[in-house]
């Protein structure tokens, strides 16, 4: 199979979200790929309803099923997130890397997967397996996935693996995250009569000061969790990051509106009911600022996973490639969350290197790491 040539097709089906562009597009080329490699193959139009009310969210399942088997489900997504490069759906091929949106977030490990699924043709596999192609994993996708088990039953007690990952060791555990908008309400004037009105930017910075002090606090509790010494870190480590601020509209009025979106971040110790709790608390210590809560979306944190078949795993990463190990990522996903409300267990191997700058520009994903992934897989499956 020519991976390269998949990978480059992939990339170049733009799959955007949001809006969602083109996912029936992907899954349609995808399709007879899965079918030539001897699985059943079925598109899933998901309702509305089960995608926040989005419409056109089509998911691929395929099946090798072998009762009796563990149950085995390959994770991955076909979606992207914006790209501001204009050629950034252009696929390019030089010194060893493949350049692209998505080429390591995360289109790279479903060539990987593919390939790995062709070198080892029609032999019998070690799992009753599953391959899942979601979509809107960039956006939201908690009620998609909970659609899906149906499709993919039993779920209970399978394992879960997440093509959506780093490179070179198996992911165990993820932050938890807490996603905060906080509205400030002020009283708009003619700036020299300010006296007279209520600057919500002003009181809003003083909301972000005070946010900045539970930073530092924060940010000094660390997780018995390691995390890969890619990452400039030794232990998984809590976040608080003051991401917008957004009010104002001109120089001589005084604003009566300001947006204050705060991504906290949690390590498997911690929980959000308290994160949050603490939160609110530094906001309401601050006098005279009137805000209210606008939003707030929430993912659980997760202990590390721990299973034979993961250190399994972790050995065969340290048979090709020389080094290996079990570390938290300091990213978070609905999938951990829902995967274990299935009562199934989730760990994580990818493509994905802090240099690949998946998410910003210049994404790439290295050649040497999907081939090795893909043996990787192969060895897995045999
Ligand atoms: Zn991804």
């Amino acid at each position: 199979m020519d991976y390269v040539e998949v990978l480059k097709n992939l990339i170049s089906i733009d799959t955007t979200v949001p809006p969602g562009r083109n996912y029936g597009r992907a899954m349609d080329y995808l399709e007879p790929l899965f079918q030539g490699l001897g699985f059943e193959t079925q598109q899933v139009a998901i309702p509305p309803e089960h995608a926040e009310g989005r419409e056109g969210r089509v998911n691929l399942v395929c099946h090798r099923r072998r009762a009796g088997l563990p149950r085995l489900i390959f994770y991955g997504h076909i979606d992207v997130v914006p790209a501001e490069e204009p050629d950034a759906f252009e696929p390019r091929v030089a010194d060893g890397k493949i350049f692209g949106r998505g080429a390591a977030d995360m289109k790279g490990s479903i060539a990987a997967l593919l390939l790995a699924l062709d070198s080892l043709g029609t032999r019998e596999l070690r799992y009753d397996v599953s391959v899942i192609i979601t979509t809107d994993e960039e956006y939201s996708q908690a009620s998609q996935l909970r659609y899906l088990a149906r499709y993919l039953e039993p779920v209970a007690g399978s394992f879960l693996f997440c093509l959506d990952s780093s490179f070179g060791f198996v992911a165990v555990a993820g932050l938890g995250a807490l996603h905060v908008d906080i509205r400030v309400k002020g009283k708009s004037v003619h700036s020299g009569l300010s006296h007279l009105g209520e600057n919500a930017v002003e009181n809003a910075c003083r909301l972000v000061g005070a946010l900045l002090e539970l930073k530092k606090k924060v940010e000094a509790r660390q997780s018995n969790v390691p995390v890969h010494p890619a990452t400039g870190l030794r232990w998984m480590q809590s976040r608080l990051n003051v991401n917008v601020v957004r009010g104002g509209t001109k120089v001589n009025i005084v604003p009566d509106d300001c947006l204050i979106s705060v991504d906290r971040r949690l390590i498997p110790e911690e929980n959000v009911a308290d994160a949050k709790k603490e939160l609110l608390e530094v906001l309401s210590s601050v006098p005279e600022v009137h805000w209210e809560l606008e939003r707030v979306v929430a993912m659980p944190t997760l202990p590390p996973r721990e299973d034979p078949l993961i250190d399994a795993l972790a050995d065969l990463i340290k048979d090709v490639t020389g080094e290996s190990g079990k570390y938290g990522e300091m990213g978070s996903g609905d999938l951990a969350e829902i995967v274990a409300e299935w009562g199934g267990k989730e760990f994580g191997l990818g493509v994905i290197r802090p240099e690949c700058t998946i998410h910003g520009r210049g994404e790439f994903v290295y050649r040497k790491d999907i081939e090795d992934l893909a043996e990787i897989i192969k060895r897995f499956l045999a």
